[in-house]
C-alpha cells in the first residue's frame, strides 16, 4: 500500500509516474539499458530532454524569448547565480522577506551587493505578506527577488508585483506548476524539483533573453546562466535520470488535463483541510487567511504536550511527514499535485477523529 506522503520535500510523486519508471527501469524503450545508463549525449537522452522542455513549454506557456535551463544545483544555488548573473555591474538590488526562505535568499545575497529590503513581514512574525503599497522599490536596483510560496511559513502570494521595468525574479519552488502563471511577468522563475517536478537534483530556470548576459567575473563556469542556454543545460552531465522522472511528470500533468486542473485541485484540497482546522478549537493556525498557501499547512495542537502522540497515530494510519519544520514546530501537511484527493480526505478525517478522542 502507498502511504499518504505530506513531506515538504523531497516529497510524493505521481504512483502512475513511479509506476512506469518502474516498468522502463532496466529496459528504457527496447534498448536494453535504464535512462541513467545511458549518454548523455546520445540521441535518446537528448529526445528525453527535448521532450522534457517541450511539455514544460506547453504546461506554462512560456513564450518564445524565455529560455529553460535544467540546473544540477538545487534551489539555494540561484541564490548566489541570480546577483552573480543579474548585477551587470549594479550595486544594488531589490529583495522581499516573507519568511524562511526568502530570508535565506537575502543573506546570500548580501555576499555580492547592497540589498535593500523593499518590504518585510518579519514585525508580523511572517503571518501575512507585506500588502505592496507599503513596498519600497528602488528603482535603480538590478532586480527584485521574492519568494511566492514559503514552504515553512505557509504563505502564498496569489498575485504578482507590479515592479516595473526593473526584472522581476521569483523563487517558485513550492508551489510551481500547481497554477498558471503570465510567465511574461517575470524576469525569471526558478524552481526546485523536489516538490511539483520529480526527485531531488534538480532545479529548473525560466529566464527572458535578454537578462543572459556574460556574468560577474570569476563566476564559476556552470553557474553562468548564459553559458548554460548556449551548452542546452549541458556544460557538464546533467543528472539524467531526474530529467527524465520530470518529463514524466510533466507528461502526467497534462494527462490530467493541465494546470487548470492542478489549480482547482489545490484549491478543492486546500480549502477541505482549511475549513476543518478553522472549524476546530483544537488546531491552530497562525496565517491570515488571504495569504495562507495551498501547499504547504503548517498548524499546531492547542497543546503540544500531544505532538508525539499525534505524529504517532497518523503513522499508524500511514499518513506521513506531518512533522512541522524544525524552525516552526508543529505541523505541516504539505500537499502538492501529486497528493491525492483522497489524501486529504484521510487526513481530515484523522484530524477530526484525533479531536473527538483527545480534545
Ligand atoms: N526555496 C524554497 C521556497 C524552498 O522550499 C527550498 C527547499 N525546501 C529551497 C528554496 C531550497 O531548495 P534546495 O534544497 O533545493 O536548495
Amino acid at each position: 500500500m502507498r502511504a499518504y506522503n505530506f513531506s515538504a520535500g523531497p516529497a510524493t510523486l505521481p504512483t502512475e509516474v513511479l509506476t512506469q519508471v518502474q516498468e522502463e527501469l532496466l529496459d528504457w524503450r527496447g534498448k536494453g539499458v535504464s535512462v541513467m545508463e545511458l549518454s548523455h549525449r546520445g540521441p535518446e537522452f537528448m529526445e528525453i530532454l527535448a521532450t522534457a522542455e517541450r511539455d514544460l513549454r506547453a504546461l506554462l506557456a512560456i513564450p518564445d524569448h524565455y529560455r529553460v535551463i535544467f540546473c544540477q544545483e538545487g534551489a539555494s544555488a540561484h541564490w548566489d547565480m541570480i546577483p552573480l548573473n543579474l548585477l551587470q555591474g549594479r550595486s544594488r538590488a531589490d529583495y522581499i522577506e516573507t519568511g524562511y526562505w526568502s530570508y535565506r535568499a537575502i543573506e546570500e545575497g548580501r555576499r555580492y551587493c547592497q540589498v535593500n529590503i523593499a518590504a518585510s513581514n518579519r514585525r508580523d512574525k511572517f503571518c501575512a505578506l507585506p500588502s505592496f503599497e507599503e513596498w519600497r522599490l528602488d528603482p535603480g536596483a538590478a532586480y527584485v527577488h521574492y519568494c511566492s510560496n514559503e514552504t515553512i511559513d505557509g504563505l502564498e502570494f496569489n498575485w504578482i508585483p507590479d515592479v516595473g521595468k526593473v526584472p522581476l525574479v521569483v523563487d517558485m519552488s513550492s508551489h510551481f506548476l500547481s497554477r498558471s502563471v503570465p510567465v511574461e511577468r517575470f524576469g525569471m522563475i526558478y524552481a526546485g524539483a523536489q516538490k511539483n517536478i520529480g526527485p531531488a537534483g534538480l532545479s529548473l530556470v525560466i529566464i527572458r533573453d535578454d537578462l543572459l548576459r556574460t556574468p560577474a567575473p570569476g563566476t564559476p563556469f556552470l553557474m553562468d546562466y548564459h553559458a548554460q542556454v548556449l551548452a542546452n543545460s549541458m556544460l557538464n552531465t546533467p543528472p539524467t535520470f531526474t530529467i527524465w522522472v520530470a518529463g514524466l511528470v510533466f507528461q502526467w500533468i497534462k494527462r490530467q488535463g493541465g494546470l487548470e486542473v492542478m489549480d482547482r485541485q489545490a484549491q478543492q484540497k486546500s480549502e477541505l483541510l482549511y475549513t476543518t482546522l478553522d472549524r476546530s478549537g483544537f488546531y491552530r493556525t497562525t496565517v491570515k487567511p488571504a495569504d495562507r498557501s495551498r501547499m504547504n499547512i503548517p498548524f499546531h495542537l492547542l497543546d503540544p504536550v500531544l505532538d508525539e502522540v499525534f505524529l504517532r497515530e497518523a503513522e499508524s494510519r500511514h499518513l506521513l511527514q506531518l512533522r512541522g519544520h524544525r524552525m516552526s514546530g508543529g505541523f505541516r501537511a504539505s500537499i502538492y499535485n501529486a497528493m491525492p484527493v483522497a489524501g486529504v480526505h484521510a487526513l481530515v478525517d484523522f484530524l477530526e477523529e484525533f479531536e473527538r478522542h483527545y480534545g
